[in-house]
């Protein structure tokens, strides 16, 4: 047996995904993308319904100037890592303005959102401490709890009981343990019971971390997210977010209302050893904040997309994965084919949406993601759902 050996397995699945469709629906080749909203796979346009481009400010005029300014102020990249040569005053910036959007004292920029889980948690989490985390989560954070050194228990999806029949069982060790969720959960687009999670954290005496990579830009009041919007800013100890989706960049970031989380720089080893995030990226993503912040109205534009095309496809049939109306529209399917015949139908009717299979699902099922974004026009929207129409369930049983 060879080290390469225990790839061949893979080969296969990659061959059956790569020809289970027309074009690959597994790392879909995007030749050129024309905006937030069209892209051209294997020479045809495709209308974009499967980023996570909620706001649509990739191609956002004053973020791509920032981005531009930035390059010519600072240079295209800061070849060092914030512990040394590359702490530049456009992180330190973007960090104090993400923690005071907050109302927080403490913010810390990662280079990826996938960095911001493993760099929080890992040093969150040490020797003796505990990691409650919904079995459900992102590969993050579950990678996150591996690099830490602090013992990871899950709690079933969502199930508030179980979450705290589990700190019962913990008993004064609570007072060590983090509970770990997601606001919004991607695959399906179902949200978390944030409000019972908040009172059991409290009832426990238990911390309580929230990664709002798909809520943050798009919920509450200020546009911070589901625990602004629940009222539970002075509950939550800990919020992730990324700003690889409604910030259109790349990068995440931590936030806390406890100010001793900034000694985290000096133990994070995700944040220590990696370059900060490039000058272009912190610039757009400053400005993306920026828009966030003064106003509601991409976000308005959203949930006009999210509650018409929620109630239409209620309508015709289709099994959601969520019931509550959000930016993640998932159609869910027991077999696996007819996801991939319904994934191929849309990809004919030129609209681009997420396949996703067994053993990346949650309970096995298959799911076709859309996801809404304000860059939508209404008549996207239409197309969209006119598209849905002939695959209907109520249709095909009539
Ligand atoms: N957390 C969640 C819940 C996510 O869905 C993702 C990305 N899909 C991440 C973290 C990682 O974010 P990034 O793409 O910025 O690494």
């Amino acid at each position: 047996m060879s080290l390469l050996d225990k790839f061949e397995a893979l080969r296969s699945l990659q061959m059956a995904l790569a020809h289970a469709a027309s074009v690959p629906a597994v790392a879909t080749p995007m030749d050129e993308v024309h905006s937030a909203r069209e892209a051209t796979v294997q020479g045809r346009r495709l209308l974009l319904a499967g980023s996570n481009n909620y706001l649509g400010l990739t191609f956002d005029d004053a973020c791509r100037a920032a981005a531009i300014a930035a390059i010519e102020a600072y240079g295209t990249g800061s070849t060092g890592s914030r512990m040394a040569s590359g702490n530049y005053r456009l992180h330190r910036g973007l960090e104090r303005a993400l923690a005071d959007a907050f109302g927080w004292p403490a913010g810390i920029v990662f280079s990826t959102g996938y960095q911001a889980n493993l760099g929080t948690l890992s040093a969150l989490g040490g020797a003796g401490d505990y990691l409650l985390v919904d079995s459900d989560s992102h590969a993050s954070i579950h990678d996150g709890c591996r690099l830490s050194a602090a013992t990871t228990i899950r709690f079933r999806h969502n199930d508030p009981d179980n979450l705290d029949r589990r700190l019962t069982r913990l008993g004064d060790e609570a007072r060590r343990t983090l509970i770990v969720v997601e606001a919004l959960y991607s695959t399906l687009g179902d949200r978390a019971p944030l409000d019972e999670i908040a009172d059991i954290k409290a009832r426990h005496g238990a911390w309580l971390i929230v990664d709002e990579a798909h809520s943050f830009g798009l919920f509450g009041a200020r546009g911070v997210g589901l625990c602004e919007e629940l009222d539970l800013l002075d509950e939550v100890d800990f919020i992730v977010g990324t700003f690889s989706k409604s910030l259109g960049g790349v990068g995440g970031f931590c936030v806390s209302r406890h100010a001793e989380f900034e000694l985290l720089r000096m133990a994070s080893r995700p944040y220590i050893f990696t370059a900060s995030p490039a000058p272009a990226v912190i610039g757009a993503t400053r400005e993306a904040l920026r828009r966030v912040l003064a106003g509601a109205d991409l976000r308005r534009r959203l949930w006009r997309h999210a509650h018409r095309l929620y109630g239409e496809l209620d309508k015709l049939g289709f099994s959601l994965g969520s019931t509550t109306p959000g930016p993640i529209v998932a159609l869910v399917y027991a077999e696996r084919d007819t996801a991939i015949a319904h994934w191929q139908a849309l990809l004919d009717a030129g609209i681009y949406t997420n396949l996703m299979v067994p053993p990346a699902t949650p309970g096995g099922l298959s799911v076709v993601r859309i996801s809404l974004s304000a860059a939508h026009t209404d008549e996207d929207i239409a197309y969209i759902l006119h598209s849905l129409e002939a695959l209907a369930p109520a249709r095909v049983a009539t």
